[in-house]
């Protein structure tokens, strides 16, 4: 038996009082945090229920950008008509994750912090360095189908599992956080890790920080040609083998005047690589995109079992601008997703 308390506060400052003790967690919609107390995997001492905080709201930032609360539920923010209208990218990437039921439940917050997939973490019989530092990474010379193909490591090499993440990312999302000294913001590209020689710590927040926002620049010229394209075993209940969020701003001449490209599946946080997005500019044709794929991808490296995972991402990439192009899927049944088994 594990001594476990449960407190509830009623605002931020009461929040990151308790965080301070030993042992101490935030739960939210708990979706992934009590899965993995149940397998062992994290076993905190107190659990701070940040339920009772007013971060569920979603609001106009006055600038035509919207703030999303971190407590706001991933249902409530795929469906809310201001993210439909303005970031339709957004809410497709959410509804291509989980389920409805686990999208009711779980909160932004919480999905920017949920842990890999890795079946290895989540088995406390086995070594990982990630769940005990140190102690090795059966997955490299293992089972890595889910595996990443960029930025991994020596010592670590999942995935970052969420669909919204990777929507986030090309949006240029802010994460704003609370603390003790007071207020700070994280630029969503700095917020997930690499793994390096650090696996255990998987975002740039502190352990006693609380997110209460995300915040999302106004994007207008995105709305029209947006896409979020997720390749996985299932059609439902299904994390990404690879997926691509794709947003182009195509002037009137035809011409995309500037395009943005984030992975997910295939690497510890959102793969983007903004330096390779002026490569986009110009006629929206197929050899464009399969140059900017390799830029994109330069570097892949499987481990055996993921290899395929480099060509699937590739064709995914072309498929996603091409898709782009055409123009917004307004999915809000079951996101812009792709059933796949052993398909490259
Ligand atoms: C069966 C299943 C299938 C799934 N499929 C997908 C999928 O396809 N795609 C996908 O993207 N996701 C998927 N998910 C994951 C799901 O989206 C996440 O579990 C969920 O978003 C986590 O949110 P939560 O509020 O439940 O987090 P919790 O479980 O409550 O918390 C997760 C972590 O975040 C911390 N935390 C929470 N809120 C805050 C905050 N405001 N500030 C600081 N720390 C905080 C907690 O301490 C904890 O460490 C799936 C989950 C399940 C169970
Ligand atoms: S890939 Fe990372 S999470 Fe998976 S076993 Fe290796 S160290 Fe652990």
């Amino acid at each position: 038996m594990n001594p476990l308390s449960f407190v509830v506060p009623f605002d931020v400052p009461a929040a990151l009082a308790q965080i301070r003790a030993e042992g101490a967690r935030f739960v939210a919609g708990g979706t992934n945090l009590i899965d993995l107390m149940k397998e062992r995997v994290m076993l905190p001492q107190r659990l701070i229920d940040i339920n009772r905080l007013a971060l569920d709201t979603i609001e106009d930032d006055g600038h035509g950008g919207l703030l999303l609360g971190a407590l706001a539920r991933n249902a409530a923010t795929a469906y809310h008509p201001l993210v439909l209208e303005r970031y339709p990218l957004l809410s497709a990437a959410i509804l291509a994750g989980a389920s409805p039921q686990i999208r009711n439940m779980a909160s932004n917050g919480g999905n920017l912090l949920q842990r890999t997939r890795c079946h290895y973490f989540y088995d406390v019989g086995v070594p990982c360095n990630k769940r005990a530092p140190g102690s090795g990474c059966p997955a490299i010379d293992g089972l890595s189908r889910q595996h990443a193909i960029l930025g991994a490591s020596p010592s670590c090499i999942a995935t970052h599992p969420s669909d919204m993440c990777v929507a986030l990312r090309v949006l240029d999302a802010v994460v704003h956080v609370a603390t003790q000294e007071g207020e700070r913001t994280i630029a969503f590209g700095d917020f997930h890790r690499l793994p390096g020689e650090q696996p255990h710590i998987d975002t740039t927040l502190a352990p006693d920080e609380l997110i209460t926002h995300i915040a999302l620049p106004a994007a207008p010229r995105f709305a029209a040609h947006s896409i979020y394209l997720k390749l996985r075993e299932r059609t439902s209940y299904a994390f990404a083998l690879v997926s691509v969020a794709a947003m182009l701003d195509i002037g009137e001449d035809g011409l995309i005047r500037e395009g943005r490209v984030a992975l997910g599946g295939v690497a510890h946080k959102p793969w983007r690589v903004p330096q390779a997005e002026a490569l986009l500019q110009g006629a929206p044709d197929a050899a464009r995109f399969a140059a900017f794929a390799d830029r994109l991808l330069e570097g892949a490296q499987g481990q055996g079992g993921n290899d395929f995972k480099i060509l699937m991402a590739r064709r995914s990439i072309v498929r996603a601008l091409a898709m782009a192009v055409a123009g917004t899927h307004n999915n809000t049944g079951h996101g812009s997703t792709v059933m796949t088994r052993g398909a490259a």
